[in-house]
């Protein structure tokens, strides 16, 4: 839990209570402050019972808990969208999903402070 993130948005979403750890809390809050406006989380953390059963990646980073998919209305525009990638990744984000309706975002790489990774699904 974080100033603007409750406890459910940084937790597995199976009720495990599995969280997000602190450094990723961090990580996250410092984005939405310098993005300024509310990100909305499709989803963060899982563990490995949930995210085989929503049929994610075997070895996703939701259960390493660095990322993050903030949905689509999290953005105004296009613009909005860049200016939040540029605020995701000065905060140590460095690998992008862009989803239909939502962007996953991760911090695989520890210490690279620019896109390294972007891929569709
Ligand atoms: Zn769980």
């Amino acid at each position: 839990m974080t100033r603007n993130f409750t406890k459910d948005e940084v937790s597995c979403k199976c009720g495990c209570g599995l969280e997000m750890p602190q450094n990723e809390q961090d990580r996250l809050q410092h984005t939405r402050d310098d993005y300024g406006k509310a990100i909305f989380v499709a989803r963060t953390i899982s563990c490995a019972k949930h995210n085989k059963k929503i049929g994610g990646a075997k070895k996703s980073r939701h259960l390493t808990g660095d990322a993050v998919d903030p949905e689509d209305r999290t953005f105004e525009n296009s613009a909005d969208r860049a200016f939040f990638i540029k605020c995701a990744t000065k905060n140590g984000y460095n690998c992008f999903g862009i989803g239909g309706k939502r962007l996953h975002m991760d911090a695989r790489y520890e210490d690279k402070f620019e896109i390294v990774l972007l891929w569709t699904y």
